[in-house]
């Protein structure tokens, strides 16, 4: 069977909205979730709004698509995590090993969140910005991790739930010249002017690449993907 309907994790930041893009080629009925969870950027809550009525804007044929758009309060992932982008703490690493920004479990409850809306709304794939590439290495943004999650919601909700994850193996160059491949300029400029990615939510200081405070680990992946991209085009 064919799926023609998918339901996207658009958190406002660059991943999701080239994500959303990208599902959007390629169903013929897409709808937007996205989650409250006392994020510290809680900016990117507010570019999710702006994105979304821009983007119907400038691409009416998407716009047909684009369906309905679901905002989901978490808030009690933030009670219980402690991690420096649920609370005022300094970005780094943890005894973990792993950075600070690491909110536990965050992906997991997104996802069985999302599995839930879109058995509600009969939409049959769900698509994340979820990936391995790049330098977070959280746990739950691996392949494997989103493999099983699948499988919990296939067996859970007794119904086929496939994840995408187009961005898996791209890393930030990769989903700019992505972006750039499925919206053109029109998408660059969209996603550079109104997704959010600092995780100071910072919205201060404009660069190239967009907003955002230019040094917290965010901005630098976001900063450097774009000139890698700008320099090999
Ligand atoms: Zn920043």
């Amino acid at each position: 069977m064919t799926i023609t309907s998918a339901l996207v994790l658009f958190s406002g930041g660059q991943d999701s909205a080239v994500c959303l893009a990208w599902a959007l080629r390629r169903f013929e009925r897409v709808e937007t979730i996205g989650f409250d969870y006392r994020q510290r950027h809680s900016v990117e809550l507010r570019c999710r709004t702006v994105f979304l009525a821009k983007l119907r804007e400038a691409f009416p044929g998407w716009a047909a698509r684009l369906g309905e758009d679901h905002l989901i309060d978490l808030g009690v992932l933030g009670e219980v995590s402690d991690t420096a982008l649920t609370r005022e703490q300094e970005i780094g690493f943890a005894a973990s090993g792993l950075p600070s920004t690491f909110v536990p479990g965050r992906n997991l409850v997104f996802l069985t969140f999302a599995g839930a809306v879109a058995y509600r709304r009969g939409l049959r794939a769900l698509v994340g910005g979820m990936c391995e590439t790049d330098f977070s290495g959280y746990p739950d943004c691996r392949r494997d991790t989103i493999d099983a999650t699948s499988t919990m919601l296939t067996l859970g909700l007794d119904r086929p739930t496939p994840i995408e994850t187009p961005l898996m193996y791209l890393d930030k160059a990769q989903t700019w010249a992505l972006g750039d491949e499925l919206g053109g300029t029109r998408l660059v400029d969209l996603i550079v002017e109104e997704t959010h990615t600092c995780y100071l939510g910072d919205r201060t200081h404009q660069h190239a690449w967009g907003y955002g405070c230019g040094t917290c680990p965010a901005c630098e992946l976001r900063g450097r993907g774009w000139e890698t991209w700008r320099g090999v085009r």
